[in-house]
């Protein structure tokens, strides 16, 4: 397993947007613990299928990357990590030329990569090795049958997910310009897994919602052309560089609370659908069997969840979102809600649903965040894995926030696995406690 990194740095709170709904009630600057965005190319590379991630880093960034892969063994693997060796770090070698070579080898030994994606990590950026530069200069080479993109998933200020928003921002530049009097298209920010994708795409036929994309596309060549007819609905709730790219473009943002749970999933489409003009009555009648769906399935949860206290360290960004599903749909109680950074325009909508008195925190002071949560005695705690086995040893229940990500939660047909993710540590707590 994967030890989460600890960094010593300020995490001033990073929204350009103006403020909207409530405000945090601790803003935290201190020692934190995540992982680096480099994480989040464990679940981008299945996402675009004709992808390759090269990250130009260390030996430290490849052994985060293949303990963070676990044990998953790929015949025909879609990412790895070209090493900065020590002389390249002392000048002694023309890390340019290094870096074409290693390209070239790759490039030629997978004639199925259409888009080679170099990510920028600490150690190339210290060195200020500019992949941005080195991509131009590849993409001459290469295109158009493959095209060299690159982005920063370096990990000093960062959290996991925003490697995936550094991503989605580098490929809105690779989109085409839509044009004024292009037809109204829909695009879906945010990395969905296909079988999500499959059921959201399916109701936004049923409702007539034509041209819809989601980004990251599977393959890099179905990029969608954005433009001013171009409404984008945000997915996750970590997309803030992305949104400011598409906004760029001339798209407008559709805000919505996110679509997890019942009510976080219809109140998702249904800003869509009025964004689209659907009809009110074609909206109920698509969404009605989902929504009964969902609340059905989470019925069975209401047990284990109901009257729980959870608390939220910081880590994957969807804290306020998972806390308002948890608070509104499964009852459980909440104690703190951490998050790295609050985007706030995009977050207003969940913070409007929250409960008055819970705390909400932005950053991270991460042993002052222990005593709180010492203090709050929580039934559950999701945090990263760093501090999640302590925990554990101390008797507490406790939910991995990088499982989140990794597992499909959104949508109606997957509001009772949500529920589940939660009920499990607590079940396994509930069966491990002895009676003496
Ligand atoms: Fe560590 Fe930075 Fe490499 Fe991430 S990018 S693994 S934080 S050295």
């Amino acid at each position: 397993r994967p030890t989460s990194q600890t960094v010593l740095s300020n995490t001033a709170a990073r929204c350009d947007a103006p403020a909207a709904g409530r405000e945090p009630t601790i803003h935290q600057r201190g020692q934190h613990e995540v992982f680096c965005g480099l994480t989040s190319i464990i679940w981008l590379h299945r996402k675009m299928q004709d992808a390759f991630f090269l990250i130009v880093g260390s030996r430290t960034c490849a052994h985060l990357m293949q303990s963070a892969a676990g044990v998953m063994i790929f015949a025909e693997p879609r990412f790895a990590t070209a090493i900065i060796e020590e002389r390249d770090l002392s000048g002694m070698a023309d890390l340019h030329d290094e870096l074409d070579a290693v390209v070239e080898r790759l490039l030629k030994r997978r004639p199925d990569i259409k888009m080679l994606v170099l990510v920028g990590s600490c150690p190339s950026e210290v060195i200020k090795l500019d992949l941005s530069r080195a991509a131009e200069r590849l993409n001459r080479e290469h295109a158009p049958d493959r095209r060299v993109i690159a982005y920063s998933g370096s990990g000093i200020e960062t959290t996991f997910t925003q490697g995936e928003d550094s991503f989605l921002a580098t490929l809105v530049d690779e989109c085409p310009v839509a044009e004024a009097d292009a037809a109204p298209s829909l695009v879906v920010a945010g990395s969905l897994a296909d079988v999500v994708e499959d059921q959201f795409s399916r109701i936004f036929q049923a409702l007539g919602i034509e041209n819809v994309a989601f980004l990251p596309t599977r393959r890099s060549d179905r990029l969608p052309a954005i433009g001013p007819n171009t409404r984008f609905l945000l997915a996750q709730p970590f997309l803030n560089e992305a949104a400011k790219k598409l906004e760029r473009r001339g798209a407008t943002h559709i805000p919505a609370l996110f679509p997890l749970g019942e009510e976080g999933t219809t109140a998702w489409l249904k800003a869509a659908s009025d964004a689209f003009g659907v009809d009110p009555a074609r909206f109920e009648a698509v969404t009605a069997p989902g929504r009964e769906r969902a609340r059905k399935a989470l019925e069975s949860y209401a047990e284990t969840l109901s009257g729980k206290r959870i608390f939220f360290f910081p880590d994957s960004q969807l804290e306020p979102a998972l806390a308002r599903f948890l608070s509104r749909e499964a009852g459980m109680g909440l104690t703190e809600i951490g998050s790295p950074y609050l985007h706030r325009r995009h977050l207003a909508a969940e913070l409007d649903l929250l409960p008055e008195d819970v705390v909400l925190s932005e950053g991270q002071d991460v042993e002052r965040q222990i005593d709180r949560c010492h203090e709050a005695d929580p039934d559950l705690i999701v945090c990263g894995l760093g501090l999640a086995n302590p925990f554990e040893a101390e008797g507490y229940a406790t939910k991995w926030s990088i499982e989140l990500v990794f597992t499909p939660i959104q949508g109606y047909e997957q509001a009772g696995d949500l529920a589940e993710l939660f009920a499990r540590p607590l079940r396994r707590r509930a069966a491990l406690k002895v009676e003496v």
